[in-house]
């Protein structure tokens, strides 16, 4: 018989915008003379868990750098501690960084991008839109995850359309506040849709109430899929727009009728088809 000692983990899944952690738990198992790590999935595509063992001080607790758990599924014994040391690494943990645990969408093993796929913009056919920030954008588009994402300048309220069909893996909409604060990181609405090569696009900071499509639903390309706003960590109303490759690595996606040109910040785009 195995038990759940414990619930959670803080400081798990703490990476990036995708807020992941309501789709997956990290649990403690108590096996023999062991405490073993569990994570439990409720997403519907697979999830790398990526786990490093930080200070090598300590005995070794992570087995296995890269698991994949599958949808509804749960994976365990990536980390394993003998069960006298478990209050000891709990300690320790506490005080410094033992290991880290992060959580991907995708499996990355069968994912790639496809570059030639073109994009259409999410915003309404017709209209044109300012980028107010593109690759490699100087306020917050440094990291990998975020290094090829692009902002639209739409006000809140204004249509967001799917940039590419696909099918949602995440949609979220009941944040109500955003700002230029830490503590908002994580707490921008947004949809996830997973594209035919295993990519992911990410669609954020949208509306309170923002999101008119639910996770498993298909899409078509051009689908109206919810409403623009500012929650999360955002300076005012715009989409934040992102392809990554699973473990969050981001792309970079051109669109129709700029083929191959890297949008540039501050110039007006239309939506011609
Ligand atoms: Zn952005």
């Amino acid at each position: 018989m195995t038990k759940v000692v414990l619930a959670l983990l803080l400081s798990f899944l703490c990476n990036y915008i995708y807020a992941q952690n309501t789709e997956v738990e990290l649990q403690y198992v108590e096996e023999n003379d062991s405490i073993i790590f569990q994570v439990k999935s409720t997403a519907i595509i697979p999830i790398d868990v990526v786990s490093k063992q930080v200070d090598t001080l300590f005995s070794k607790v992570v087995y296995k750098e890269l698991v994949t758990v599958q949808p509804y599924d749960s994976v365990r014994g990536f980390i394993r501690v003998h069960i006298d040391d478990f209050e000891k690494l709990k300690q320790a943990r506490r005080e410094r960084d033992i290991y880290t645990v992060e959580a991907h969408y995708g499996d990355r093993r069968n994912a790639k991008h496809d570059s030639t796929y073109v994009y259409t913009f999410p915003f309404k056919k017709g209209k044109k839109v300012e980028i107010q920030q593109t690759f490699f954008g100087k306020s917050s588009h440094k990291s990998i995850a975020s290094r090829y994402a692009i902002d639209f300048g739409m006000r809140t309220g204004d249509k967001v359309y799917a940039a590419r069909e696909g099918i949602v893996v995440f949609a979220l909409d009941h944040f109500t506040e955003g700002g230029k604060r830490k503590e908002l990181t994580r707490k921008a609405n947004k949809i996830v849709i997973l594209h035919a090569d295993g990519t992911l696009g990410a669609y954020a900071h949208l509306m309170h109430k923002g999101t008119l499509v639910k996770k498993g639903d298909s899409v078509t390309k051009g689908q109206h899929i919810g409403y623009s706003g500012s929650t999360g960590y955002s300076g005012g109303p715009h989409l934040h727009f992102v392809v990554r490759e699973p473990g969050d690595i981001s792309v970079p996606i051109y669109f129709e009728g700029y083929e191959g040109l890297v949008l540039k910040r501050g110039k007006r785009y239309k939506r011609k088809h």
